[in-house]
């Protein structure tokens, strides 16, 4: 999910108020250079850092820029907030004193989420649930691997759902609305203003309407007149209804667009007011889930395509052995492989049809053959994982078939190279994520995959990648944690660690060396890994300490990542845990929150 970035600091007390941090800080001394950082309430992602200097205390704003760096005002950017206090603590750069000494959460002392982190979680988790029809695992991995974009989904959508927006109505018949029925300090609705798709909040004090228009930066971010900046209207709201914020008063009771309450579930209970504020996230979920439509104008997501979740009842689809009148096969040959040919077919199942890949063995005679593929589908039967070609069954009819779900787009390296001009390296960050997800989950279930290369990653869109072919791939066993090969054979060396090579053991840490390998092929559109050189001659490459170069358009935090994956020797290299990491807070950070290509015009009346 969205973790906060600074869940791992010591000295990171969450959404805590200014004057919470300053009594943490009084309690720990008010030493020169004691500091904390707490959540910004103002910036999403931002931070504060409060700071002693002289027996007073320094408050500085970090805000979280679109590229995804953290900067203090007029200060120097940072890739997150431990490198930023890192940084502060060597160089004051403008501070009062540089941080020296960082005062410590106690254990009885919780990190306190935000008002907005349960909220975006929680309506998150609902939109993928009713949108998608996700449930468990499924909806897990949908929402690790998609996080940003649903965010940004849910963000710019959001507003649309809540009682108080009112659409396109003019001042005068917000005026109405506002009027009709009590008429209580602080009442107010939301408007479209005109077409130009800015919107203006109209509240009622002392029975008076007064109208503001909601300003909208470059940058897309709202906000009142000089007020603070928030990347959604809902956030803006929510905010505003904590503090006027040049208001004049804070907002109370929504006035609530009839139209938009009577195709709505019955209304949730009051909003109850404690400790300061509370707002109650099942109302604005339910607002927001009420009608959950999918905007047709939107980037394609992987769990739009039915093969995110194929099965509907795991029990009822998943069978081992599939009956041939239950498959149709076409004459169109999706490629092939040591087995046979793979062509492409439709598997009639009780809930509908499923496009589905068949893997058709080539000969029935030789047995050795037979068996290979045998291994391969007990161990693909074993795997349930959207980043995973997923085996529907087998059929044993004119030959012996493998049923497995489609991935019509197929290899990412033939993808990326025939797509080179139209694709961006979010994209395939994006996917190269979506593998490390993948990869995650076959360490954990303890499987070696012995053959990840860009030509095994099968790609059901440009957003949607599943590793495949296991035909080389073993289970290990529960106290092992390496297949050792009791002999060399046709094996992809360019792809594999050392110790594959010179010991012949298997584990999730030389798959590791091949993800890096996989990664390298990916940003380098589909390029041919140690292109002139011979399996042997990339041997003594490797033992003499030489890498593969960054690929041109790739970011320099995916080489490093690479360049961790090419650790030789493998108790230093990282596992997959820790390179989904990796993968995942670089896919964080580049994929940007709601941001409109252009602000909004502000002029013209409210
Ligand atoms: P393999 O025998 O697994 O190496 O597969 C040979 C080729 O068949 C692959 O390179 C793909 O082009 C195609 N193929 C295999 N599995 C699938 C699938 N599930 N969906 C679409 N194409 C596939």
């Amino acid at each position: 999910m969205s973790t906060d970035p600074a869940i791992e600091l010591p000295f990171f007390y969450g959404s805590i108020s200014r004057s919470d941090a300053e009594q943490h800080l009084k309690l720990a001394g008010m030493s020169d250079g004691l500091f904390l950082l707490r959540q910004c309430l103002r910036s999403l992602g931002g931070y504060v850092l409060s700071v002693v200097w002289n027996l007073e205390f320094h408050h500085y704003p970090i805000e979280k820029q679109l590229n995804g760096t953290y900067c203090i005002t007029g200060g120097k950017p940072h890739c997150g907030p431990a490198e930023l206090c890192e940084f502060y603590s060597k160089d004051p750069d403008g501070l009062v004193c540089t941080l020296k000494k960082p005062c410590l959460r106690s254990p009885d002392t919780p990190i306190r989420p935000g008002v907005f982190d349960n909220l975006r979680d929680n309506m998150l988790r609902e939109y993928v649930r009713q949108t998608w029809n996700l449930e468990g695992e499924a909806m897990e991995q949908a929402i690790i691997s998609q996080a940003p974009q649903l965010e940004k989904l849910i963000a710019t959508t959001a507003h649309e759902k809540m009682s108080w927006y009112h659409r396109k109505i003019t001042r005068q018949e917000g005026e109405r609305r506002l009027y009709c029925g009590a008429q209580p300090d602080g009442k107010f609705l939301v408007r479209d203003r005109d077409e130009s798709g800015t919107y203006a909040l109209s509240m009622m004090y002392g029975k008076t309407v007064y109208h503001y228009q909601i300003l909208q930066d470059k940058s897309g971010k709202y906000s009142m007149p000089e007020g603070t900046k928030f990347d959604t209207i809902w956030q803006l709201v929510e905010y505003l209804k904590m503090k006027s914020d040049g208001l004049v008063t804070a907002l109370g009771e929504p006035c609530v667009n009839g139209k938009a309450a009577e195709e709505k579930k019955p209304a949730p209970p009051a909003t109850r007011r404690q400790n300061g504020y509370t707002p109650p996230p099942q109302a604005l979920i339910a607002a927001l889930t009420t009608q959950v439509s999918i905007p047709t104008d939107r980037e394609v997501l992987p769990m739009d395509c039915s093969g995110f979740n194929p099965y509907h009842n795991p029990n009822e689809v998943r069978k081992f052995n599939i009956k041939r009148n239950q498959l149709l096969i076409d004459e169109v040959e999706l490629g092939s492989g040591n087995f046979g040919l793979v062509k492409k077919g439709v598997l009639k199942t009780e809930k509908g049809q499923i496009d589905v890949a068949v893997k058709v063995l080539k000969s029935e005679n030789d047995t050795a053959v037979k068996e290979e593929m045998m291994r391969e589908a007990e161990i693909m039967y074993q795997l349930s994982n959207p980043y995973i070609v997923r085996m529907l069954g087998l059929c044993n009819a004119e030959s012996l078939m493998l049923v497995m779900e489609m991935a019509s787009a197929g290899p990412l390296n033939k993808y990326l190279f025939a797509n080179k001009s139209t694709l961006t390296v979010e994209n395939i960050v994006n996917l190269m994520h979506q593998v490390s997800l993948g990869m995650k989950y076959l360490e954990e279930k303890n499987f070696v995959h012995r053959d990840l290369a860009a030509r095994n990653v099968l790609l059901v869109s440009q957003q949607f990648a599943k590793i495949s072919d296991f035909g080389l791939s073993k289970a290990l066993g529960a106290d092992d944690n390496y297949y050792k090969a009791r002999s060399s054979g046709k094996w992809p060396l360019k792809w594999y660690a050392p110790e594959c090579i010179d010991f012949h053991k298997f584990s999730s840490k030389s798959d590791v060396w091949s993800f890096g390998v996989t990664m390298w092929e990916a940003f380098s559109f589909g390029g041919k890994p140690y292109k002139k050189m011979k399996g042997n001659e990339v041997m003594s490459f490797i033992k003499e300490g030489n890498r593969l170069d960054c690929p041109s358009a790739c970011p320099e935090r995916m080489y490093t990542v690479m360049k961790e994956c090419w650790t030789y020797k493998h108790e230093d290299r990282p596992d997959f845990k820790k390179v989904e990491e990796s993968m995942r807070s670089y896919h964080y950070s580049i994929s940007s929150k709601a941001k409109p290509e252009e602000a909004a015009a502000a002029a013209g009346p409210v």
